[in-house]
This record gives structure tokens, sequence and C-alpha cells, in this order.
């Protein structure tokens, strides 16, 4: 097939899905590519848990847009399992092939400043915000958000890294010389109630379809737990859907995207504020595994493949818990707990703050 072919045509059984990225998430979306007869090649600058189950696997610095191209050139479409690909790596390889998600998505998703000004300006609501880059900016960012808020640096940043709470002022500029003075955002409190995404999947057509909405929790500011069902409201889930196929179709966007999001609770004047997106399969959607007929993997597979999207509807009720660091080492027993679907990533090493793997708690549904 030529190019233009595989931009619309669906791939068939047997065609090669290119992954830049080698992480857990490279790894459950090869496994999801297998029972649809896809084959998946990982590119990543270092080996990972994706290469112990890809058909085909190269390491490679991801500024080396030569060796890029040469990988776009062997597999049918490209995707990423991570948002922070290099947007040179990712413009080598459309050269070549479709990618899915387009550049735009990375672009967008890369940088805080440029999220929640693309996602403000298609009228969704983000935490109030404001640049933090020089010194003349520290006085008008609390002038705009007052003396409480999170520093976060603009780039990556993630679980809960490059952020710095203020509680006042005179906290700004240390809190700004930390971050090495990176380029930032003050970002306001959002006051919620408690947190949710939204994994929606779009196709190649534009069609879009949703999961149910995970209620999730944090331990030292990284994913600890999404359950579902969670105990927002059917007019606030669809609300919270609407804003995320809103973002989805702003960005032409092709396979799953997550959209974090603050829950204010019913009477809040806007009960839904986005935090970020995340342009790829997401960890509050590992729950999909075992409680979905298919999964956000294979989902993404399908809608990047240019396939029909598949069920999104949930058979069962599940919290998914992560296994960070040491808590891997109770794989004996979670491998024994009836209603437990263990998921390990084969990572060599259980370093603090490392996910090792995750367990979903299934029962029926309620
Ligand atoms: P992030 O890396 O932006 O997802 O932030 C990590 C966690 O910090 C979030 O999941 C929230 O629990 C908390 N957080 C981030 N931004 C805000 C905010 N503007 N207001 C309140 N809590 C926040």
């Amino acid at each position: 097939m030529t190019k233009t072919e595989r931009m619309t045509t669906a791939l068939p059984p047997g065609s090669t899905i290119g992954i830049l990225g080698g992480g857990q998430l490279g790894r459950m979306l090869s496994l999801a590519a297998a029972p649809l007869g896809l084959k998946c090649h990982i590119y990543s600058d270092v080996p990972g848990p994706a290469f112990d189950v890809a058909a085909a696997s190269t390491v490679g610095a991801y500024e080396n847009t030569a060796k890029i191209r040469a990988f776009a050139e062997s597999v049918d479409v490209v995707t990423y399992e991570f948002e922070n690909v290099p947007l040179e790596a990712a413009a080598a390889a459309e050269a070549v092939t479709p990618v899915r998600p387009g550049p735009k998505a990375l672009a967008v998703a890369q940088d805080r400043l440029e999220e929640k000004t693309f996602i403000r300006g298609i009228g969704i609501p983000v935490a109030p915000f404001a640049p933090v880059d020089s010194d003349a900016s520290l006085e008008a960012a609390i002038h705009a958000i007052g003396e409480t808020g999170i520093l976060k640096t603009c780039r990556l940043g993630y679980d809960g890294k490059g952020q710095v709470r203020i509680k006042s002022a005179s906290e700004l500029k240390p809190a700004f010389e930390s971050l090495k003075r990176a380029p930032c955002v003050l970002e306001g409190l959002v006051p919620f109630a408690y947190e949710v995404s939204v994994l929606v999947v779009r196709s190649i057509s534009g069609e879009v379809r949703f999961y149910d909405l995970p209620l999730n929790t944090h331990k030292n500011g990284i994913l600890d737990t999404s359950t579902v069902p969670s105990p927002i409201s059917e007019t606030h889930a669809a609300r919270a859907k609407e804003m995320a196929a809103a973002i989805a179709t702003a960005l032409g966007y092709v396979g799953v995207l997550g959209v974090e999001m603050f829950y204010l609770g019913p009477d809040a004047a806007e009960p839904l504020v986005v935090n970020e997106i995340a342009p790829r399969v997401h960890n509050s959607g590992h729950w999909t595994m075992d409680a979905c007929l298919v999964s956000q993997f294979e989902n993404h597979i399908r809608a990047v493949a240019g396939w029909p999207l598949g069920p999104t509807g949930r058979h069962s009720d599940v919290t998914m818990t992560n296994l960070i660091g040491e808590d891997v080492h109770a794989w004996q027993a979670l491998a024994a707990e009836p209603g437990a679907a263990l998921h390990l990533y084969g990572k060599p090493e259980a370093r603090p703050g490392r996910k090792m793997g995750h367990v979903n708690r299934v029962k029926p549904r309620s």
C-alpha cells in the first residue's frame, strides 16, 4: 500500500504498527495488537518492557532522524506511547508514513502553557494559570492567580515531578529558582471533590467512543487507584465526555486520548475543569483490560490501524491499583487473590516510584 492508501484504508492483518517508546504502555499495546493479527515494532532509546513482547525492536536516539526514517519505512503506521517524543522525530516519521495521533497533539501536550491556552481557547475550563519565565513575570503571576497555587514546569513534568506548591507570594521566587528557572506556569489551586479522567478513542473517520469515567486517587503525586464506577452523575459524566471529544476533535486526533479532570462537585458553577491531557493510552485506563470487551490498548491499535472501533462498554466493576516500587514484591499473594488480574511489566529493578505493574480487582457489575 502507498502512504496515501494507508491514510484512508484499514491496515490488513499482518501489517506492522511502529511504536515510538518502549515502556509498559508499548508493551500492553503490542500485546493488544497480537489477537488482531497485527505486529508491533518498537523504537526506543533504551531497551524496555515492550521489547520482550514485540515482533521487532530498534534501539536508537529519538534525535537520529535518519534512523527514525528507516524505522518508519519498515512499518505501516507510527504511533507513540509517551508524550515527550521530540517533534523532529514525529516529523521525520510522518514524511514516510502516517503518524497517529498527529504531531499537533504531541506539540500541545508537551508544553503546559500551550496545552492550557489551547484548551481554554476552545472554550473548555482549565485551572487559572499565568506564565512564569522571568523575574518580571513573578509579580504579574501572583497578581493574576493569587498567593496560593502550584508552580509547574511547562515541559517534562509528570507524576508530580517539576512542581512546587506555593503558600505565599514570597515563596514564588525560590520555587522558580528550585525549578532552575525553567519556563513555568503558576496554576491556581482547584478546590476539587475528586479527580476523574475521560478515555476517549477517535477513529480515522472521526467517530468517538468513551469508556466510563474512573475516579482516580494519587499517592506521592503518582496515580494510585482508578475505580469504576465513579460517583459522578450521568449528567456530569456526559459533560466530561463532551469536553474530551471537543479536545480530540480540535486536535484532529486518532487513537486513545486521556483527559484528566478535576470534579468540583454538583453545586460548583463550573463542575469540571481539565487538568491535563495525555496523547496516548493512559494509566487511568488500565482497568479496561479486565472490565471491558475491548481494552483501551486494543482500541488505540484499532484506531491507528484505521479499523472500526471496538465496544467500550464495561461488563464489570473494577479497581485498578498500581504496583509502585516494592509493591511488586507481593506478586505471589496477588497472583493467588480471587478476582484479581495481575499485570507485571517485567522491569528488572523495583526502584522507589517506579511503575512495576498493576492489579485489577474485578467484581460483577453492580
Ligand atoms: P499534574 O502533574 O498536573 O497532573 O498534577 C499532579 C496532581 O497534583 C494532580 O493529580 C492533583 O492531585 C494535584 N494538582 C495539580 N494541579 C492542581 C491544581 N491546579 N489544583 C489542585 N490540585 C492540583
